[in-house]
């Protein structure tokens, strides 16, 4: 099963696990969409909380952690391009 996407930037196909472009270097991910994906990841948390849907919020975490990390990725790669 091998699916890909297309660079928006340089077009070329790009295996859709990655999230930057190994060609162009580009985000895969719109910026708005992580920074919505974070917000809608908070809400839901303090949802749950209330909830106490403990083993959701395990999972949630985990989502959280993984969009930080794309995030401090999306950071780095700005540095260098300055
Ligand atoms: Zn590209």
């Amino acid at each position: 099963m091998d699916s890909v996407i297309v660079c928006r930037d340089c077009g070329k196909t790009v295996e859709r696990n990655f999230n930057f472009c190994p060609w162009c270097g580009c985000s895969l991910m719109p910026e708005e969409d992580i920074s919505s994906a974070v917000q809608d990841a908070c809400l839901r948390m303090d949802e749950l909380r209330r909830s106490r849907n403990v083993s959701r919020i395990d999972v949630l975490d985990r989502k959280l952690i993984d969009l930080e990390k794309i995030l401090s990725q999306l950071a780095s790669l700005q540095t260098l391009h300055n």
